[in-house]
């Protein structure tokens, strides 16, 4: 696991001077979802601090122990959702990446208000307008930053996207990097294990990067 994360290091970096930019511009996600306590303690043990989990269940059941012991990990939510887990979802996680409708954006913002925090979130972009996935599409993007923003005053930190499978992601990067231009948004969730140097050029600053670490998932 620690030789995988030293190449993916490498692979960034290289990734980044590719394309004129500064290395520590670029944050791996290390996506652990799946996976057991085991597998994630070398990358901890490495000096890695920034993870994402796709799933608030199994995200409380592994995390509040390692992050007892490191306190200084970072947990991003990058999977779907719903609006009766979000107390525990930010209770549990640093950015939710995934914030695609104002039902969920106004439940975050009464319950960070309640809870007094805080709350950085991404707007999840469905760039391929793919009915099975998650995400606002690009024509309405900008109504739910604004709504976020100016109504409910939450912190809309960047923007993230999955792009079609089978399709050349560029494009789709390209679409979310110019919606995050448009809006002045900072950071831009962009780029797997099979695609993230793709991402980088096109100006991720947050790759998540799961199998190319940890290995396949079990039961995958
Ligand atoms: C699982 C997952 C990843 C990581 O995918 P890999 O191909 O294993 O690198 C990235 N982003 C999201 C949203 C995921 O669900």
């Amino acid at each position: 696991m620690t030789s995988n994360l030293m190449k993916i290091k490498e692979k960034i970096s290289k990734a980044a001077k590719a394309s004129n930019r500064a290395e520590n511009d670029i944050n791996l996600v290390a996506v652990s979802k799946i996976h057991v306590e085991e597998t994630i303690r070398p990358v901890l043990e490495a000096g890695h601090r920034l993870f994402g989990e796709n799933r608030v269940q199994e995200a409380a059941q592994k995390w509040p122990a390692l992050k007892a012991e490191f306190p200084d990990i970072k947990l991003h939510l990058i999977g779907p959702l719903q609006t009766n887990k979000v107390r525990q979802a930010v209770e549990l996680f640093d950015v939710i990446e995934t914030v695609d409708r104002p039902k969920l954006a106004r439940a975050i913002a009464r319950i960070c208000a309640e809870e007094n925090k805080n709350c950085p979130i991404y707007i999840q972009v469905n760039t391929g307008l793919e009915d099975q996935k998650a995400g606002i599409s690009p024509d309405q993007v900008d109504d739910l930053i604004r709504l976020c923003r100016d109504d409910l005053n939450l912190t809309v930190a960047g923007v993230m996207c999955i792009p079609p499978f089978d399709e050349d992601p560029t494009e789709h990067f390209k679409l979310l990097k110019s919606i995050a231009d448009r809006n002045n948004i900072e950071h831009i969730s962009m780029g797997m294990s099979g695609d993230f140097e793709k991402a980088i050029a096109q100006g991720a600053t947050h790759v998540r990067v799961g199998t190319a670490i940890f290995g396949k998932r079990p039961g995958y």
